[in-house]
């Protein structure tokens, strides 16, 4: 926990990622009095801006929707200021140490209060050259230092091991480093937890006695739109499927923890994506959106490579050698330029054995990550009326409609706050990366070596045309929309 006092440090402030999440998200705390006493942000990158421009960039994603707000953010505003310096020379880590030094000297603060967090908002190129200049230079001795890190983590096993050996003498894993993977900041994917482990209705359901499959579902009603270049090298699965979905995957998949506590979380995960098996190339289906609708395809996009193979979609099917989850498959999607945007976990279940209701649809446990939070189970009611048919209905927990005043945080909001209490239950540790990687290098390296061609699907649809035929495969049931709606149906 950082008591009494700390020096937030964004490097990369001039970045997409500063000024989208992080200044509107520390304003986001400093508003809900969640920073502590006293705090300092400083924006830190190679740009040079005047006050007016550097204010300007960090404020344009912030919303004041009352004159409360506005006056939090002059307050705001007046602890936090931008620095220009360089990543790469010992004397401007220097610099920064002083001016934080002085700060902390103006405010009087004491051995124990000298906090700092550096956040991470850099490409992987510079990384280590910040790391160690900050190691070298800025550091504390009086207080706590937190290095906050962003994906990419490597590109594969490899590269990753050599990251963190780098990494290693500069600051320490156990103490010092967080790594986001801001999907574990996100409300419904923290829920899941509680979900399974707080009701008896869910947990013993929970394992492939009764399960049929589980989908993992992100998508993107967008394609690259002119950032292919940097998306390119690293494909839809490193993008957001080897991080952000198997980060899902596993906290849906895990053994029960022993307490609350965040090595405890963190082993059942690695333990679980210890028992994934390698994915085999017949269980993965890849995709490249084509021009449609007026939208243009990957490869028009000028910042692609020429006939790039760069998958961006992709259908997974996992399976995890245990006993709870025997055979059942873990299909995990991803794609951009899809008729929606929606992140969903769905959990369908076997048919009740016995013929009392023959055709009756199986159940099925929605988690609607986004947009518009929820919660459904999918069952089968008796048709109110004079009839005995069987009707398919849900249990609806809509966040929105259940919660009064219902404020969601941002996910890096919650992460921060996190970081500065010391809480790395939703920070991903060494061992889970490398296991991570560990499932996923062997793909990606045949993927890349044999430069498998993906399958094209026009911009806005539901993927390529194999896709149905590949979720049929692993027993994934679609109920049709004359069976079933939401949210009200008239009785016949
Ligand atoms: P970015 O905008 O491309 O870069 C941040 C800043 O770094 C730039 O404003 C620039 O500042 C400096 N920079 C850029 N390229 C550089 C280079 N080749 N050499 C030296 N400095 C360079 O990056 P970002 O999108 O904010 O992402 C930052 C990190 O967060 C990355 O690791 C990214 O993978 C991760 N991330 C981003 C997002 C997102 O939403 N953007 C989401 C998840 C993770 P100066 O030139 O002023 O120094
Ligand atoms: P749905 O949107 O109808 O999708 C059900 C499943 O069918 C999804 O896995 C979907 O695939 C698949 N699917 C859709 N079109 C298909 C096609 N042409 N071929 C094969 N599979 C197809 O979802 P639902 O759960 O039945 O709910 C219906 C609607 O009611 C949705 O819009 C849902 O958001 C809404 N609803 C909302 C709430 C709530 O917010 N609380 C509660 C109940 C229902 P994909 O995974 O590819 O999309």
């Amino acid at each position: 926990e950082m008591q009494g006092g700390v020096t937030v440090v964004v490097l990369g402030a001039s970045g997409d990622l500063a000024t989208k999440k992080s200044f509107p998200c520390l304003y986001g705390l400093y508003k809900r009095d969640l920073l502590p006493e006293k705090v300092h942000i400083i924006g830190y990158a190679r740009s040079k801006f005047s006050r007016e421009q550097f204010v300007k960039k960090i404020t344009q994603h912030i919303k004041t929707d009352s004159e409360e707000d506005k006056k939090k953010l002059d307050e705001f505003l007046k602890f936090t200021e931008y620095i220009s310096g360089a990543y790469d020379k010992e004397e401007a880590f220097k610099d920064l140490d002083k001016n934080i030094s002085d700060w902390e000297q103006k405010n009087k603060l004491k051995k124990g209060q000298k906090n700092r967090l550096f956040y991470m908002a850099l490409p992987p190129s510079v990384f280590l050259s910040v790391a160690s200049g900050l190691h070298n230079s800025t550091r504390t001795t009086e207080g706590k230092n937190r290095l906050v890190i962003e994906k990419p983590f490597g590109k594969d096993l490899e590269s990753y091991k050599k990251l963190n050996s780098d990494l290693a003498p500069l600051f320490d894993e156990k103490e010092e480093v967080f790594r986001i993977d801001h999907y574990l900041g996100k409300e419904m994917i923290k829920d899941i937890t509680t979900l399974r482990f707080a009701n008896m209705l869910f947990s013993p359901l929970w394992s492939g006695y009764h399960i049929k499959s589980v989908q993992i579902t992100l998508k993107e009603n967008f394609g690259t739109e002119g950032r292919g270049g940097y998306f390119d090298e690293y494909g839809i699965i490193r993008d957001v499927m080897q991080n952000h979905l198997l980060q899902l995957m596993s906290v849906l998949a895990m053994e029960r923890p022993i307490r609350r506590d965040a090595n405890a979380i963190r082993d059942e995960k690695v333990k679980l994506l210890r028992s994934v098996k390698p994915i085999k190339m017949e269980d993965c289906l890849l995709g490249q959106y084509t021009a449609a609708n007026d939208k243009p395809g990957y490869l028009d996009d000028e910042t692609v490579p020429k006939g790039s193979t760069c998958p961006t979609f992709a259908a997974l099917a996992f399976y995890i050698n245990n006993e709870r989850w025997d055979n059942v498959p873990f299909i995990m999607r991803a794609g951009k330029a899809m008729e929606t945007s929606k992140v969903e976990v769905r959990i369908q279940f076997k048919a009740l054995p016995g013929i009392l209701f023959e055709d009756a649809p199986h159940n099925e446990l929605v988690i609607r990550v986004q947009p518009n939070e929820a919660i459904y189970i999918k069952f089968n009611n008796k048709s109110p009326g004079f009839s005995d048919d069987c009707l398919l209905t849900e249990l609806d927990l809509t966040y929105k409609n259940r919660y009064s005043n219902l404020q969601i945080p941002d996910a890096y909001e919650s992460l921060l706050l996190d970081a500065m209490r010391g809480d790395r239950a939703n920070f991903v540790r060494d061992d889970e990366l490398e296991a991570s990687w560990e499932i996923f290098t062997p793909l990606l390296h045949r993927i890349e070596k044999d430069k498998i061609v993906p399958e094209k699907y026009p911009y806005g649809t539901r993927g390529p045309a194999k896709l149905s035929k590949f979720m049929d495969r692993y027993g994934v049931v679609h109920t049709p929309h004359n069976q079933y709606q939401w949210p009200i149906q008239d009785v016949a």
